[in-house]
């Protein structure tokens, strides 16, 4: 258990390595396959919108960038929404990962992730003296965090957004009210309290669009909770191109904590509170280790520390978190009372 007293989260137990494995070994399928090299655009920093990159890497065929104004890594020349569009809908690695990885570490992922965030979510509105009556969830997946958020909250209307037929399908069976297509044909203009969207921001093609569409569910005042990828996190710093967490073309999104404020403001919030309350970054590192012993050759101070024992681990993973130096980031802000403009 932790000093929280949550149970103890291992990658190992969302992530198992053979299931990973097997699903970014179909992303590289599906990258080749839906994806041609023609038809890519340069685009501006998804977070900031400057344009002003330095080119970092090349990952299975999708080259990267770092932008210079805010620190975000984004992929770029990007392809067009329509391969994005048809990818979602028919590739492989997004029929694996509803039809065989979720499945298998869905009860896993209730008791130790997402009961976990419903009580923490509900902490948060309880700290802004918030008491949300409809919460809509962006990519619910199988629904697992409104149906955790109905045991906390059982007056609360729960509504899923959710395009993937077989997951919206899930959400349906635990009987919460369901729309089966993206976020920004939702009918629920004005309609929210709060728009929960947990790591789907890494995902989207146009971040400030689906930012924008979020915004519109919510009544003014109405508040948003995004999570996802942080760049400025610990095992995405460290690990770099080699992290498992770059897998192209599902994640292409990996805003700095200040590419992600500049990102709601220009998405039409204030009050936008970015913080990174992530517990695996130190697990993510040693993870990589197992699988290559090498890879921290030439850093002798991050070898030093990744020998530590559990309990300074623990501590080190503790700071990261505290500080805004997880790569697992929250974003909580509220809907401008007039709509933001797309400020540079
Ligand atoms: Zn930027």
């Amino acid at each position: 258990m932790t000093r929280s007293g949550q149970p103890t989260l291992r990658e190992a137990d969302i992530r198992p390595d053979k299931l990973l494995e097997r699903y970014l070994e179909l992303c590289r399928q599906d990258a080749a396959r839906y994806f041609p090299e023609h038809g890519r655009d340069d685009v501006p920093c998804p977070a900031c919108g400057k344009d002003d990159p330095v080119r970092a890497f090349s990952k299975d065929g999708f080259a990267f960038s770092v932008c210079r104004a805010c620190g975000t890594l984004y992929q770029t020349p990007r392809p067009g929404s329509d391969v994005f569009v048809r990818f979602y809908r028919d590739a492989q690695s997004s029929a694996y990962w509803a039809g065989t990885f979720f499945p298998a570490v869905a009860e896993a992922r209730r008791t130790k992730l997402f009961a976990p965030k419903a009580a923490r979510v509900s902490a948060l509105c309880a700290e802004s003296g918030f008491n949300p009556e409809t919460v809509v969830e962006a990519g619910a997946g199988f629904g697992i965090f409104l149906d955790e958020w109905r045991k906390l909250h059982p007056q609360t209307r729960t509504v899923a957004v959710e395009p993937q037929p077989d997951m919206a399908r899930r959400c349906e069976a635990l009987g919460i009210e369901t729309f089966q297509g993206f976020v920004e044909d939702a009918p629920l203009r004005g309609e929210a309290d709060m728009v929960v969207a947990m790591e789907v921001i890494e995902h989207v093609r146009e971040p400030l669009a689906f930012c924008q569409s979020l915004a519109e569910l919510l009544r003014p005042g109405g508040r948003v909770l995004v999570t996802g990828l942080c760049i400025d996190g610990f095992d995405l710093r460290v690990l770099g191109e080699r992290s498992r967490a770059i897998c192209p073309p599902q994640h292409i999104n990996f805003p700095s904590v200040a590419g992600y404020e500049k990102l709601f403001e220009r998405a039409g919030f204030e009050d936008v509170a970015v913080f990174t309350p992530g517990v695996l970054d130190v697990d993510i590192v040693r993870s990589a280790l197992r699988a290559d012993p090498c890879i921290l050759n030439g850093q002798p101070f991050l070898e030093e520390l990744m020998r530590k024992d559990d309990a300074t681990l623990g501590a080190f993973q503790r700071y990261l978190s505290d500080n805004r130096l997880s790569s697992h980031c929250w974003v909580w802000a509220a809907r401008s009372g007039t709509r933001g403009g797309d400020a540079q």
